[in-house]
């Protein structure tokens, strides 16, 4: 039956269309001499390139490379800085958290960094039933307080579309008891394989936000180690258009990524940027509406993981960040609970815009009583446990709001229009005034008297920020922030 299955996956007719002259976009030779082209910048180039980002504009993979070759102490501290400022004039200071939600780690593949890899004979495997789903987005929306949840699933028949449809499902029909009335989850994203664009049709049509695959490595020499030929995953090309496949199945809003630590750091930043400026010109200007930049941690049976000739150092990390946040000014960029709280805490002010928080990874743990991790029936290791709560208030202390906005795509602010907006900044006159209205709810329903008191400091704070900035928007925001401060939810612009 898996076999048959697996037969069925990967679909050639929609591999081929996206190749040009029968090739991919990425060609490992154009990258090396890409990055060789940019070392030794001169001062004038750098900050030729620093200003163009600072118009919202993106990189070239030739632009980004001479980033990617810097060593000079000071335009090091020139690019962060600039970096910092691109943050602030698309994203202002909001950070969106959300939470990842594990619903089944079996899985036909064999990737050699991953734990739930189907080698791993060690691995607790399930599949989450509708009722332990509805307990597990109950405790996520009633207990913890979120909106946002990214699900994720292993590669298997019995977690495939119709698995999908139906767990996406339950989650947005669950309503949580909370201080005030009820909380819900507003905006559900995938991490899951590829698929072809009729199960893409269908994973749309259940109202899913974004769609994230990554890559892992864009390197296809270091791909095909990772993950052995003949699983379904060793299929490169199936997985590079995977996001092409997404938009033509109309999800705008795709999500990429690579896994550091596989290969050299700067050739899959190179990658990230050949993959944001190839949906970029074949979809009018929409690039990814995220990228992920996860390193790879401890898994349990991990085999890639012996051999870390690639480990990213925290120093290098943080650059790659920076590059990013330069490269493609207007993505929003995800920091997972895999990093611990210091880098997290770093990679804020750098130009990160989204962080989960009272993460869990364990299947079912969110409902369990417990806080602990269990390498056993985990995917790998969390670095940063903080609760949503306790983030919130470090996240205060760095003068940033936690925003649970989820109108986005819920009033059609997706695609081409949300990309327009981000490069023009306007697209945070929206997110501002619905990070006020949404951390109002949370501090109302879940926060504690602590927390609440450093809370309303900052929503006073945006509060005048918000008059002095936008009074063409005065009319609508205020009635929806005062109906919300007497009980309403759910309100947006
Ligand atoms: N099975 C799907 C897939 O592989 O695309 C989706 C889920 S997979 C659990 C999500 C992501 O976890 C992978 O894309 C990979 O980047 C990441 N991951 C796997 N093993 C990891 C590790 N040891 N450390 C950090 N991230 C890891
Ligand atoms: Fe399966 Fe994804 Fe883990 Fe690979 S990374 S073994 S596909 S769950």
């Amino acid at each position: 039956r898996i076999r048959t299955w697996i037969d069925q996956v990967v679909r050639q007719d929609e591999i081929d269309p996206y190749l040009e002259q029968g090739k991919p976009f990425i060609n490992e030779e154009r990258i090396w001499r890409e990055i060789a082209s940019g070392s030794n910048p001169t001062p004038e180039r750098v900050r030729d390139i620093l200003k163009k980002s600072l118009e919202i504009q993106s990189l070239s993979p030739e632009e980004t490379a001479v980033l990617l070759n810097v060593k000079d102490r000071q335009l090091l501290r020139e690019m962060a800085d600039t970096a910092a400022r691109v943050k602030q004039k698309v994203y202002d200071s909001r950070i969106v958290t959300f939470a990842p939600l594990y619903l089944s780690n079996h899985c036909v593949n064999s990737c050699l960094y991953c734990g739930f890899r189907q080698d791993n004979g060690g691995m607790k495997r399930s599949r989450l039933s509708m009722e332990e789903i509805r307990r597990e987005t109950e405790a996520l929306a009633g207990k913890f307080g979120h909106k946002r949840l990214i699900v994720v699933y292993g590669e298997h028949p019995d977690s495939d579309i119709d698995f999908m449809e139906k767990s996406i499902n339950q989650i947005y029909q669950v309503r949580a008891k909370t201080r005030k009335g009820h909380g819900s989850i507003r905006r559900v994203n995938v991490n899951a394989a590829p698929m072809s664009v009729e199960k893409l049709r269908r994973l749309k049509n259940v109202g899913v936000g974004t769609y994230q695959v990554f890559q892992e490595s864009y390197h296809p020499g270091t791909y095909s180690q990772a993950h052995p030929p003949g699983t379904l995953k060793g299929n490169y090309l199936w997985r590079l258009f995977s996001m092409h496949r997404a938009m033509d199945a109309g999800i705008d809003d795709v999500g990429i990524g690579a896994l550091f630590g596989l290969y050299d750091w700067r050739f899959e930043v190179m990658g990230l940027v050949h993959h944001a400026r190839d949906l970029e010109r074949r979809y009018n200007g929409i690039g990814p509406h995220t990228i992920s930049f996860p390193r790879l941690e401890q898994a349990d049976n991990a085999p890639f993981l012996n051999d870390m000739k690639y480990r990213v150092s925290d120093e290098d990390f943080l650059k790659i960040i920076t590059i990013l946040r330069l490269a493609v000014p207007y993505t929003g960029l995800i920091i997972t609970a895999r990093e611990p709280a210091h880098i997290r805490d770093k990679a804020v002010k750098l130009g990160v815009t989204q962080m989960d928080a009272s993460t869990r990874i364990g299947l079912g743990a969110y409902s369990r009583e417990t806080d602990g991790q269990e390498i056993s029936s985990q995917q790998f290791m969390l670095g940063d446990t903080r609760s949503l709560e306790e983030l919130i208030g470090d996240l205060a202390d760095m003068g940033c709001i936690t925003s649970f906005c989820t109108a986005g795509y819920r009033i059609g602010r997706t695609g081409e229009r949300i990309m327009k907006l981000l490069r023009e900044c306007h697209e945070g006159d929206f997110c501002r005034m619905n990070a006020v209205i949404t951390f109002r709810e949370w501090l109302d329903d879940f926060a504690s008297p602590e927390i609440k008191v450093r809370g309303e400091a900052l929503i006073a704070r945006e509060l005048a920020g918000i008059n002095r900035d936008l009074p063409k928007y005065q009319g609508k925001f205020r009635p929806m922030y005062d109906s919300t401060c007497r009980g309403k939810r759910d309100l947006y612009l």
